[in-house]
């Protein structure tokens, strides 16, 4: 047993020099399609880690977790200070800051909120941010004032709706005047985007993007709202499955949604981060992809090795396919046929 673990730990070891010598090398396929890998962050050690992993910006920066670890809200000095210091950290590379996304599964101890029967499907989210305006325009009157350090994204969790947007645009408008009037520097064009993580947004693709500047789809939630399955239930783990025939048919509705707007789509859910999902998802028209930074040296070393006419054939087909097991077999199968299953395995 022993002789076997260091046999595996030289193999991983090897693996991850091999990734290193990828450092500077673009994710881009080997005939020529270009993708871009960001890291998905929390704290301030997630940014060096992102860097050092090769990250071409920020794609999803989790602004509740510093809350989460704070003793009660931060004032708008500390979070100007720390999302000015994520900016400064990535030298120029887009940061991509997404407002509180608090209540489901992520409660702050300070925060009040009575248990509910349905958390995921409760007062979450945006749904907290709008009912609390003050505490909303705060952060981001912060995250406006970070974008005179360089370039920023802000972009809204969870939303359902045309009416949730605008409102959200709204109070945007107002922080800015806000800061106008008090003299604050900020970068006037920050681009305003917002994730695609619930089914109606997905239905509602087409009227969204003309309101916004651009779309992060999170599967992390679409999977759980489009399955019915809870994200953090054990019992129905098997269900969440990121190769379901429906969540690809949505993924890939978005995408063209983007497509026909013209506007700009990411995706940030867990699944860009997994060898097994992530050629499909550059298949299926996807060119930036953000991700656990762990994650993405072997995910450029993945799409470096396949040549995206062969990925999108297999997008192509897999979209046609009406089973999980169908799709799951599609793509290992073209998997071994390009030579990229050694990938998957080293990696799993
Ligand atoms: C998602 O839902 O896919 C996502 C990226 O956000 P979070 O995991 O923070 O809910
Ligand atoms: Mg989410």
């Amino acid at each position: 047993v022993q002789r076997e673990y260091q046999r595996l730990g030289r193999e991983y070891r090897a693996f991850n020099r091999d990734l290193k010598a990828l450092l500077e090398l673009p994710a881009e396929t080997a005939d020529g399609h270009r993708v871009q890998l960001s890291a998905n962050v929390g704290l301030l050690g997630d940014v060096r880690l992102a860097r050092m992993q090769g990250a071409e910006g920020v794609g999803l920066y989790r602004t509740e977790v510093p809350f989460l670890s704070h003793r009660d809200f931060l004032t708008e000095e500390e979070q100007y200070d720390l999302y000015r210091r994520v900016v400064a950290e990535m030298e120029g590379r887009t940061v991509t800051v997404r407002t509180l996304d608090l209540g489901a599964d992520k409660y702050p101890r300070y925060f009040n909120i009575p248990r509910e029967e349905n958390p995921y499907l409760g007062w979450r989210s945006i749904r907290i941010s709008l009912q609390m305006p003050e505490i909303f325009k705060v952060q981001l009157r912060a995250i406006l004032r970070a974008s005179a350090h360089g370039p920023v994204r802000i972009m809204f969790p969870m939303i359902s709706s045309l009416e949730e947007i605008r409102q959200v645009k709204w109070l945007l408008a107002e922080a800015r005047e806000e800061l106008s009037a008090s003299g604050h520097a900020f970068d006037a064009n920050v681009p305003v985007g917002m994730m695609v993580e619930v089914p109606a947004a997905v239905y509602l693709a087409p009227k969204l993007a003309h309101e916004v500047d651009f779309f992060s789809i999170g599967t992390n939630d679409l999977i759980q709202y489009v399955l019915a399955v809870d994200r953090n239930n054990r019992k129905v783990g098997t269900m969440y499955e990121p190769l379901h025939p429906a969540v690809l048919q949505c993924i890939a509705a978005v995408v063209a949604a983007a497509r026909a707007a013209g506007k700009p789509v990411s995706l940030c859910g867990e699944m860009a981060g997994d060898p097994t999902h992530s050629l499909v998802l550059v298949g299926l028209g996807l060119r930036d992809l953000s991700m656990g930074s762990f994650f993405i040296p072997a995910i450029k070393r993945l799409i470096r090795a396949v040549r995206y006419e062969d990925i999108r054939s297999l997008a192509d087909e897999a979209l046609g396919l009406a089973s999980v097991n169908e799709v799951k077999s599609c793509v290992f199968e073209k998997m071994r046929a390009l030579g990229v299953i050694d990938i998957i395995e080293v990696y799993h």
